[in-house]
């Protein structure tokens, strides 16, 4: 059982690079998290099985970002030394078992997960879903229990993964005994960063639209984007009073900058709430406020760029960190499964009364 330690597990899929939506929804607050020197241990995952739920037939895609999603890590803040960056599929364990928390979920409870269905309607499966990613929230809650995560800080998507988790907990506790850990979600406490919408204001940033500012955009590429984004269709002259409701980036904005970037880069507004309210009179155009948020997002991301720079020259020591966090996390899953198996009593081998119970027939 749990010893009381603070422990983290979170992850994201490498099915593309990681964009600023990653970033404030979950990467900013892991790194937060994890220099608060709070936590005992910390597991960050690429979760590449669960990515090829709806990739079974582009394999090559998730290999090729495995490593440019271990870059976005890096170079956003998560220090080896205090983080196990680990990928999924080298923890068989995780398979293991989601296969016996599969017997404790059933099918009309997986049809009800809002997430799931959301996806299934994006990516057009209609009735052809792969069984792998129709199960991924068991497979999720595989990944959060095999670590006893106390904390999971993702994105407003995640909360039915971690409800559904949460069940598997209470379900697996009450009929095999107190085994696995109760996990909480840790949602980001900024309202703008719960789910970041697109450049194009669709409702969230994501890398399968091509509606994303990435970490690793080059200066130029991240300019373009802003001065380009979508704003208030109705606000066509200067002078014309504006919309906030809907306009990406006012949410942007929300979601990146604080008093001292009106101080460095627009002097003439204290705060977010005096631009705001010059925008709805009208008699402030687009464009101003594009190159202000343009300079608020070059201020963060260009640290982020040259670390990733730097890390970009030793493909190998990432290629170790990722050896070694892959390590970490088997032997801490192999940990747990033997207690589940414990408490399931299907450990014959480990467990010498089974033995004597079979002569005592
Ligand atoms: P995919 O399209 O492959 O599902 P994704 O962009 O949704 O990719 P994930 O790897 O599924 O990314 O999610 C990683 C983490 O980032 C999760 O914690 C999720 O909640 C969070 N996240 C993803 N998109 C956003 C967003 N637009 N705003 C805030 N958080 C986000
Ligand atoms: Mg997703």
């Amino acid at each position: 059982m749990a010893e009381n330690k603070k422990i983290i597990l979170t992850g994201d899929r490498p099915t593309g690079k990681l964009h600023i939506g990653h970033y404030v929804g979950s990467l900013k607050r892991r790194v937060e998290l994890q220099n608060s020197g709070e936590f005992d241990e910390i597991y960050i995952m690429l979760a590449d099985a669960q990515a090829l739920t709806d990739n079974a037939d582009n394999p090559a895609k998730i290999r090729d970002n495995i490593m440019e999603v271990a870059l976005d890590y890096l170079s956003v803040g998560i220090d080896p030394a205090k983080s196990n960056i680990f990928i999924q599929s080298h923890v068989a364990e995780l398979t293991e078992l989601s296969f016996y928390y599969m017997n404790l979920v059933t099918v009309s409870r997986l049809q009800r997960n809002p997430t799931v269905k959301a996806e299934i309607q994006m990516r057009n499966f209609e009735t052809s879903i792969p069984v792998g990613f129709f199960t991924y929230p068991i497979s999720q809650a595989a990944d959060i229990t095999a670590f006893k995560a106390t904390v999971v800080p993702v994105g407003e998507d995640q909360m039915p993964m971690l409800e559904q988790t949460k069940e598997i907990v209470h379900k697996f506790n009450a009929v095999y005994g107190e085994t696995l850990v109760d996990p909480q979600i840790l949602l980001p406490s900024n309202k703008a960063c719960l789910r970041l919408p697109g450049t194009d204001g669709k409702a969230k940033m994501s890398k399968s639209l091509g509606n994303a500012i990435y970490l690793a955009d080059t200066e130029a590429d991240v300019k373009k984007k802003v001065m380009s984004m979508f704003t208030d269709p109705d606000h066509i002259r200067v002078e014309d009073p504006g919309k906030l409701e809907g306009n990406t980036v006012f949410t942007y904005l929300d979601a990146f900058c604080n008093e001292d970037h009106f101080a460095e880069y627009l002097p003439d507004y204290a705060n977010l709430d005096e631009l705001k309210a010059h925008y709805q009179r009208g008699g402030l155009g687009d464009v101003k406020v594009k190159k202000f948020l343009n300079n608020v997002l070059q201020e963060e991301l260009s640290p982020i760029r040259a670390r990733r720079a730097e890390y970009e020259k030793n493909i190998e020591a990432v290629y170790e960190i990722l050896k070694k966090g892959s390590e970490a996390a088997s032997a801490k899953a192999a940990e747990t499964l033997r207690e589940v198996k414990a408490a399931m009593k299907i450990n014959y081998f480990d467990d010498p009364t089974f033995l004597e119970e079979q002569k005592r027939k």
